[in-house]
């Protein structure tokens, strides 16, 4: 994996800096997948379309903030480098609870990118469930209900005609319990490319696993 420039933005709230890194170029040996369609891919992390600010907290979409410069962390030009752009905060994907409270926000800015917004903020309430050692709390019931209501309303937000999002909407079904819909939607005629992650969905619904795993 090899670093590509630092971009140093600026937040469009309170106008402070920050900062995210880039990968010039990387490979997806050891990425995982999971049910959800989230890939991690250790050498070759995404950067995140949605960010948080280090200073106001605000959440915003990483494209709408004005780019204000990039510098190359391993360079040698390190001391022409403006000591502001260095001293930036890491900008990191929020987490979910944060996403929830920007949904609103997120999808006023960008209405056409409302799934993505609903979309990120599912996958962020199922990072807990991933990794070598996922650490899983106990959510109260008004944290699930939450994260339910997001579920439905990005189903309602998927295409009908797309069988990504028609798999997707199969995988919100069965992480919601609907087992019976979740393989009504699994059987229907899907692309060959999509015969396993079709197979391990179906042995989960028959099962009654509603659980996130890794394909
Ligand atoms: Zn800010």
């Amino acid at each position: 994996m090899t670093p590509g420039p630092t971009h140093v933005v600026r937040c469009p709230s309170c106008s402070q800096l920050g900062a995210y890194p880039t990968i010039a170029s990387g490979n997806t040996f050891g990425a995982v997948y999971y049910t959800d369609g989230r890939r991690v891919a250790p050498m070759l992390p995404d950067t995140p379309s949605v960010v948080r600010c280090g200073g106001c907290s605000g959440v915003f979409w990483l494209e709408s903030a004005t780019e204000v410069g990039e510098y190359s962390p391993w360079g040698s030009d390190s001391e022409s480098i403006d000591p502001t752009w260095t001293s930036a905060a890491r900008l990191v994907e929020p987490e979910e609870n944060q996403y929830v409270a920007a949904l609103e926000q997120l999808i006023a800015a960008q209405p056409d990118k409302a799934k993505d917004a609903r979309l990120f903020t599912w996958w962020r309430g199922n990072d807990q469930h991933r990794g070598s050692s996922p650490t899983v709390g106990k959510d109260s019931p008004e944290a699930v209900e939450t994260r339910h209501h997001n579920m439905r309303a990005l189903m309602g937000l998927l295409d009908t005609a797309e069988p990504i999002d028609q798999l997707m909407r199969a995988e919100v079904l069965r992480q919601l319990g609907e087992f019976e819909l979740a393989t009504k939607a699994l059987t229907r005629h899907f692309p060959s490319q999509f015969d396993t992650a079709i197979s391990r969905l179906l042995y989960m619904c028959a099962r009654r696993d509603s659980t996130l795993q890794k394909l």
